[in-house]
This record gives C-alpha cells, structure tokens and sequence, in this order.
C-alpha cells in the first residue's frame, strides 16, 4: 500500500546530511561546466534570465557575447538600451531584456544587489525563484530555488500525488525545498538539485539506475517516477468542420477572397467559406458564410476534397466543394466584400500568384493535379 506522508514526516525522511551529502558529492564529480558557475550575483542574474524559456545550449554564446561587452552591472545600465537589443537579438521574449537593462539601472543607483531574499525581490523581474538563486548562489545565503526542474525533483522525492501547479501543493513544494537547504554550499545544492533535474531525473524515463539519491526516493521505491509530476490535463484541442467554396462563374473561373489584416492567417487568401453552427449541413453551412461574407448565392454540387489541418490551439477538417455561382443576393449587383478584404475570379493557372494558407494551398495542389492529369 502506498503510504501518504504528511509535511513533518517529508521533513523528517530527509533529516540528517546523508542526502545532502550524497547530492553534493555527485555535484562535485558531474558539475556541467557552464560559464555562469561561481560567478558573482551580476553574471548569475544575467543566466537565470536568459534561461528563462530558453535552452542552454542557446543561452551560453549569448551570455559570454554579453558578458564581453557588459563586463558589470554599472556598464550595462550605462549601455545604450538599443545595443542591449541588438545583443539580445534572436534570444526571443525581448521584454526580457529590457528589464534587465532598467533593474540594471537601478542596481547599479544603489550600489549593488541586494543580498537577501526580500531585497532581490523588490527589483522588478526578480521573483522568488531567481531572489533565492542569487542569494544562495552568489552570497550563500541558505535560500531555496523551485523551478520546473526542482518541482519534478521533490515531487518524485516524495512521491507527490497532488497537482503541482496548485497554490496548496506550491506551498508544500517550497517549503520542503527551504527545509532541505543546507546551511553550509547552499548554492552548489540548489545548482546540484536543478542539474539532477536537467540531467537525470528528466521529465520522461528518468534515468534512475544513476541516480544519487536514489535510496531516498518514493516514488522510486514506489514505481510512480513517471506519474510524477501530477499536472493538470490538457483540455481536448477544440475541432471545427468548415465549409469552403470551389465557386465557379460561366467561364470556370474561381472566386477567391483575402481575410482581414487583423486575425488568425490576416491578409492571406482563401476559398471563402467558415465554420459550421450546429444543426447546420455542410452545404447549409456554405451557404450561410457565403451571404454574410460575400452576399453571393450558390448551388452547393459535389465534395471536392477534405484537408485536416492542426493550428496552435484548435483543429480543423476543411471541405471543399464544387459550387456554381448563382450571382449575387438581393439587393446586390456583385459580390460584396463583407466579412472579408477584398475578393476576385481567377483562373486555376493564376491561383499561384496569390498567398493563401496551407489548408488551401492542398486544396489547390489537387485542383492542380486533377488540371495535369486533364491536360
Ligand atoms: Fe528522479 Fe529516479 Fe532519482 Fe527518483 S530515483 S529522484 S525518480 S532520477
């Protein structure tokens, strides 16, 4: 049976130095050797943002191009804010570097970092994690550090069956991290315990087998490292079936329209159309979006393909049908640009010229090919 612990007894499981012990010495013999250890609270804030949502491999030409040029804190609030961009340039996230360059500034008006927790984290974009990096790092003070890495670390540790993402179960995982500091190498534990994270208690197969604190380790011991860390599920990726229309006019042309600037795929072109309500057929569906975007009238005919296409935070299946242009709904003489930017009839030789999204663009290396196969 799985024994559920409460916080004394978490504290109490690691009591004792063996597990510190164990991790440091693994620290001192695999140390990766990055260019920010053993720095001082200048070069260690200046990689922990430039680790945030980015890889280390990436970081480490930036940081020591940055470090060239920006030798202290003093010279990099006295830089340009236009040269700390064109450094940061293809670092990404570049709000970043803009407050590193204001808190720049104002570390260096009062004379240096702060050295504790709480005077870090009074510096904008210091925020606990980073607060307890500097400190223990560059100062030694006995502070924890919780990142991702360190979250699935204890929670593996101790074999956390809660959310890790909620408030309740963050409190736990800070406090634990804090009773686990020891007061004498803080920072190389917190490096050690962040490195363990990045090299082998990995998110998928950790690599236990060589693993230091193995002993120590619940989750271990209890076969659920991979369970562990509990998230949140993802909801399903929302689906939509949308319409699209191949219309055709009296010579075969195909009428085409250019989406608004603004919005998902601006300014590219498409076979107008959109998405089905409920209760709605296809055809139905074409119908409708064709008098609201266009105020044309259609004969919906045959499916002429289907393309699934997976965007950032929905899906869809597109169909698209063959439909002859009926003319435009009354009181119109032409078709209207509505919902759209503009529209126009082209031939299928002259769809090439124009940009459209990769959805349509399947749609068109069909009509494309069943041209060739014609000709
Ligand atoms: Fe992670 Fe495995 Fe080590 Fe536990 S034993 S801390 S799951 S690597």
């Amino acid at each position: 049976m799985r024994a559920t612990f409460t916080h004394s007894m978490d504290v109490m499981l690691f009591s004792g130095s063996d597990f510190t012990l164990k991790l440091l010495n693994w620290f001192d013999e695999h140390s990766a050797a990055l260019p920010w250890r053993g720095a001082d609270a200048y070069r260690v804030w200046l990689s922990e943002v430039m680790l945030q949502q980015t890889q280390i491999a990436t970081v480490i030409p930036y940081y020591e191009r940055f470090t060239a040029a920006y030798p202290t804190v003093e010279a990099l609030a006295a830089a340009p804010l236009d040269d700390v961009l064109k450094l940061w340039e293809g670092l990404g996230y570049y709000s970043r570097a803009r407050h590193l360059h204001h808190t720049a500034q104002a570390v260096a008006a009062m004379g240096g970092f702060p050295q504790t927790v709480e005077g870090l984290m009074q510096l904008k974009g210091i925020g606990r994690y980073t607060a307890g990096a500097i400190a223990s790092i560059a100062f030694g003070v006995r502070a924890p550090v919780l990142d991702g890495n360190v979250t699935r670390v204890l929670a593996r540790l101790y074999d956390i069956n809660d959310d890790v993402t909620q408030r309740s179960t963050q409190a736990r995982l800070w406090s634990l991290a804090e009773s686990l500091v020891p007061a004498e190498r803080a920072g190389d534990y917190n490096q050690a315990l962040m490195q363990l994270g990045q090299l082998v208690c990995v998110p998928v197969s950790p690599r236990c087998a060589e693993c230091p604190v193995q002993a120590h380790c619940r989750a271990h011991a209890n076969g659920t490292q991979s369970q562990r860390p509990v998230k949140p599920h993802k909801g399903a990726t929302p689906h939509y079936d949308v319409a699209a229309g191949l219309i055709r006019d009296a010579a075969g042309r195909l009428l085409i329209a250019q989406r608004k600037a603004d919005g998902l795929l601006g300014g590219l072109w498409e076979f107008p159309g959109g998405k089905q309500e409920p209760n709605e057929t296809l055809p139905q569906t074409l119908q409708r979006e064709l008098r609201e975007e266009l105020a044309i009238e259609v004969e919906v005919g045959e499916l002429f393909g289907v393309v699934r296409h997976a965007f950032t935070h929905f899906k869809i299946t597109l169909h698209a049908f063959e439909c002859r242009y009926l003319g435009p709904t009354p009181p119109y003489d032409a078709p209207q640009a509505i919902d759209c930017q503009q529209w126009a009839w082209v031939t299928e030789a002259e769809l090439d010229r124009y940009a459209f999204g990769k959805a349509d663009r399947q749609i068109i290396a069909a009509l494309q090919a069943r041209r060739g196969m014609l000709l």
